[in-house]
């Protein structure tokens, strides 16, 4: 396997993409050269950016050894082709949402996009308290579309086996199957390793509360089997680019067929920690605080709300005869979506806030009794909705929990 470096690119490039003016030097540089705003927080690939002046394009290379983790070293390459294959599937259904695709080398691992980055990584604009009044529609239209036209409901039920065949990808899934559910108490345990002792104490308390425990290895489980459609695998804030009315997907070599739920519960997850974030950092006013707060809500209640109505849409409009006229399995479609959403989005939530790697959902807060109040917040929300995922009606039970919890909690810090 060539190794891309900045060095040997222009030539790599010369041979293989004629769309780029050569005439002059081209401009490149390596992601996490840049800052975390612009460069995003990933640690897998090794990634470039270049740019004639006029086009702009992104060079992705999946090496078996990772950018960041040293102990990453044997990666499986074939996710780089898999990478590409439901990016191309996604630009079937979705053309909108997905950058241009524009070349993939099998024996490099390479691929080549086009580069959003006239748009903004989602996650740092949330950081920083923005608004995007679109997101919602444009992203429960993104998960609705590509999880019904690549599930069953749609496809032939052959085809969709071949689907399932194809996006195995055993060894990609082998880091969430753990890393997002897995509690197992053990002296290995990273759970709070690197936290401070409060918080570690709290956070294992929760962590390994056997209710939460068992909630979670029934998660994982359906996680691990239930194949519904091909899924993004790794849909937080950070693999979204976003302007005033324009969105992008990115990075989504975690791809599988999982459950349906699983890319709006893990997504939504981030929405939980800016919830509990927001309750925390630094505001001009209560009253922006407030404000900010109903707008996270609101996204959480949108985002799923648009997403069932799209789904419920397609399958009216396209789901196999067997799967017609059917409202009572719509019904438990629904009711199911929720409790398995909420459910993921909690378990990943309890992952990130009490796991090992940093959460730049909580980066905003520089007062250390702050980011503790704000993490310790969005665990209890996580336990909440862990527990009470089945007896849910609807996401609106789910907003109410959320700003109940908060209620409660800040009632007590006030009162010690
Ligand atoms: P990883 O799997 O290592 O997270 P990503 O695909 O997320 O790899 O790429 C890492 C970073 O590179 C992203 O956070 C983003 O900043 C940048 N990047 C990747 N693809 C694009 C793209 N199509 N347009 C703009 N930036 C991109
Ligand atoms: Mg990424």
């Amino acid at each position: 396997m060539l190794t891309l470096t900045k060095e040997n690119l222009t030539e790599y490039l010369k041979n293989r993409i004629d769309f780029l003016d050569y005439s002059h030097p081209l401009t490149i540089s390596a992601v996490g050269e840049g800052s975390i705003e612009e460069d995003g927080d990933g640690f897998i690939n090794f990634v470039f950016r270049v740019s004639d002046g006029t086009h702009n394009i992104i060079i992705k290379q999946c090496r078996p050894n990772s950018r960041m983790v040293e102990a990453f070293q044997s990666l499986p390459v074939d996710r780089c082709e898999l990478e590409y294959d439901t990016m191309m599937i996604r630009k079937a259904i979705v053309p909108e949402y997905v950058p241009e695709l524009y070349y993939i080398d099998h024996d490099n691992k390479v691929f080549i996009t086009e580069d959003v980055s006239y748009l903004r990584i989602m996650r740092f604009q949330l950081i920083k308290s923005a608004q995007f009044e679109n997101f919602a529609r444009h992203i429960s239209r993104y998960m609705a579309s590509t999880a019904f036209y690549t599930s069953e409901y749609y496809l032939e039920t052959s085809d969709f086996r071949d689907l399932s065949v194809r996006f195995m990808n055993d060894g990609m899934r082998q880091i969430m199957d753990n890393l997002m559910f897995l509690v197992k108490r053990s002296d290995h345990d990273p759970v709070g390793a690197e936290l401070d002792p409060d918080f570690a104490r709290f956070a294992r308390k929760v962590v390994y509360d056997e209710k939460v425990m068992l909630e979670r290895y029934k998660l994982r489980h359906i996680f691990v089997t239930k194949g519904e459609c091909l899924i993004h695998g790794d849909l937080h804030t950070s693999n979204i680019f976003l302007g005033e009315d324009d969105l992008k997907v990115i990075d989504m070599e975690y791809t599988f067929c999982g459950p349906i739920s699983y890319d709006m519960g893990y997504l939504l997850n981030n929405f939980i920690a800016q919830y509990a974030s927001a309750a925390f950092r630094p505001f001009d006013s209560e009253n922006q605080r407030k404000e900010y707060q109903q707008y996270i809500l609101q996204t959480i209640h949108d985002v799923f709300q648009g997403f069932c109505q799209e789904f419920i849409k397609y399958w009216n409009e396209d789901a196999k005869d067997i799967y017609q006229n059917l409202p009572e399995l719509q019904e438990d479609f629904v009711s199911t979506t929720l409790s398995e959403t909420f459910g993921f989005a909690a378990s990943a939530n309890l992952s990130r806030c009490a796991g090992a790697v940093s959460f730049p959902d909580f980066d905003a807060i520089e007062n250390p009794v702050q980011k503790h109040n704000a993490l310790c917040l969005s665990i209890i929300i996580s336990k909440q909705l862990l527990l009470q995922r089945e007896n849910y009606l609807s996401v609106d039970d789910v907003i109410k929990d959320i700003i109940g919890i908060e209620y409660i909690y800040k009632s007590n810090i006030t009162e010690w």
